[in-house]
């Protein structure tokens, strides 16, 4: 498999450089020149293999013989490691669970995969090089990851490379921005990671990344690369638990011939990695129902998909912060994918934008009503998916043949633990979240960062002096 650049100014390359690099030398994202179409036979056998197995099926065309299949089944393994459970909440919409993974958020899975990979290629670079007996330095420098996080990002990555040698993380996050439990992930971890705490914006965070990824007399220092979702080795894994949610559904509702419902599928979205991944699984012959996209008042797409205008807005902060995105960068990985034609998006996609107000109105309602308590991201999605499915019904639209005695269901994908969000969450249903056994250890580690001034001078005497 090879990828290329969405910008077409540079060299198509494998997946290995693609993952190392993040970005193509344009500056354009990489995607796969063609999606793997999986046969009806292989989508038949899908609705019973393991996890395991099954990400190794779905992620070895993309990963193109970059890494050897025994090493890809155990990084495809420790990948999944944990449960995605299909959980009802109401008779037609219920609620994909991502947050089951080691810091309670979607994000894991993608950080888990590329990190391995990232581990793997590192050490093949130092055995290919101490084979040749050669002192080139260049291809032994530990790869550094540089993150800015609004919370949930830093957490999975900082998690996911706990440990792998050769590469070292550093974090940047914004001082007093992150709930209580973010912070802890962040700044608890030690070894390979390290956590700046910046007297300053999430914004500021960003700029000094970005700063740090063009600045030559840094690059020649390190070897930096991003992780956040541009890299394809964080954005592609992200479509597995698509794969996950169909299993539950299918087992769920299939009947006797074989038919079952289309499963719609409601995504917060934010960058719209996890969105995109989604619809590339789609792509790919999993038979999936219409995408939506839950978006807050960061309505960038929400207007696109209403007046074909894409204008970008400086983001606003919201509650459901991790969706506070002006100018989402996987935006025109969907356009790619739909050959930049406005029917096939339209008909592929439908976006809403939800208020705050109505955000929290809802994490109580549901509550109350079905004793389901969400996170702000999925309340967004339960109110999306709320509004697709009444929708539905008014124009009495049909996604497919079998659906007709059906009444449309949806899923939506709960991205985060509610606890990550406990001022919002506990104010709505009125009584404190209760900490899963899986964080509670946290609390009793000794918080580790190292205080800077936003501004990239900063950090690079920072760096420059560690
Ligand atoms: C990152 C994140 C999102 C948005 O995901 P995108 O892939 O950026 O669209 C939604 N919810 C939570 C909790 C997140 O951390």
């Amino acid at each position: 498999m090879q990828y290329y650049s969405l910008q077409k100014q540079s060299p198509n390359v494998d997946f290995r450089t693609a993952a190392i690099t993040g970005q193509a030398p344009d500056k354009g994202l990489y995607f796969p020149i063609e999606i793997p179409k999986f046969t009806a036979a292989q989508i038949e056998n899908f609705k019973t293999l393991d996890k395991a197995s099954l990400a190794f099926e779905v992620m070895r065309p993309y990963v193109g013989g970059t890494i050897d299949d025994a090493t890809l089944k155990n990084i495809c393994a420790e990948t999944i490691n944990f449960d995605f459970p299909l959980v009802p909440i109401t008779d037609t919409i219920s609620s994909l669970e991502l947050f089951h993974g080691p810091t309670l958020a979607f994000k894991d899975v993608g950080a888990r995969f590329m990190s391995r990979c990232l581990g793997y290629f590192s050490k093949q670079a130092r055995s290919e090089n101490a084979a040749a007996n050669n002192h080139n330095t260049e291809a032994t420098k530990p790869s550094t990851v540089l993150v800015a996080t609004s919370g949930d990002t830093g957490g999975a990555v900082a998690n996911g490379f706990l440990g792998v040698a050769g590469v070292d993380v550093i974090i940047l996050y914004p001082k007093g921005k992150v709930s209580p439990i973010q912070e802890l992930q962040l700044t608890t971890l030690g070894l390979n990671i390290t956590a700046l705490e910046v007297d300053g914006s999430f914004d500021d965070c960003q700029a000094i990344v970005k700063e740090a990824f063009m600045d030559g007399e840094l690059n020649a220092a390190y070897n930096l690369t991003s992780a956040n979702s541009i890299n394809v080795a964080r954005w592609l894994p992200q479509q597995l638990y698509y794969f996950f949610a169909w299993q539950q559904w299918v087992a769920k509702y299939q009947d006797a011939v074989g038919n079952y419902p289309p499963m719609n599928i409601v995504v917060p979205s934010g960058n719209f990695g996890n969105i995109c991944a989604g619809m590339i699984a789609k792509a790919s012959g999993l038979p999936l129902g219409h995408f939506v996209a839950a978006c807050n008042s960061n309505d960038v797409v929400t207007r696109y998909m209403a007046t074909e205008k894409y204008e970008v807005k400086p983001s606003v902060v919201t509650i459901s912060n991790a969706m506070d995105v002006g100018n989402p960068s996987n935006f025109i990985r969907i356009l790619e994918m739909m050959q930049n034609n406005f029917t096939s998006l339209s008909n592929a996609l439908t976006s809403y934008s939800i208020t705050d107000a109505d955000t929290k109105a809802t994490i109580a309602r549901v509550y109350k009503t079905n004793n389901y308590i969400l996170d702000p991201h999925g309340a967004v999605a339960f109110i999306a998916a709320e509004l697709f499915l009444s929708e539905q019904q008014v124009n009495n639209k049909t996604i497919s043949s079998t659906e007709d005695a059906f009444n449309a269901g949806a899923i939506i994908l709960e991205t985060a633990h509610p606890v990550k969000f406990p001022e919002v969450v506990e104010e709505a249903i009125g009584q404190a979240l209760t900490i899963p056994d899986s964080v509670q250890d946290l609390f009793e580690k000794e918080k580790v960062s190292i205080p800077l001034e936003p501004n990239y001078t900063a950090f690079k005497n920072w760096m420059l002096n560690k």
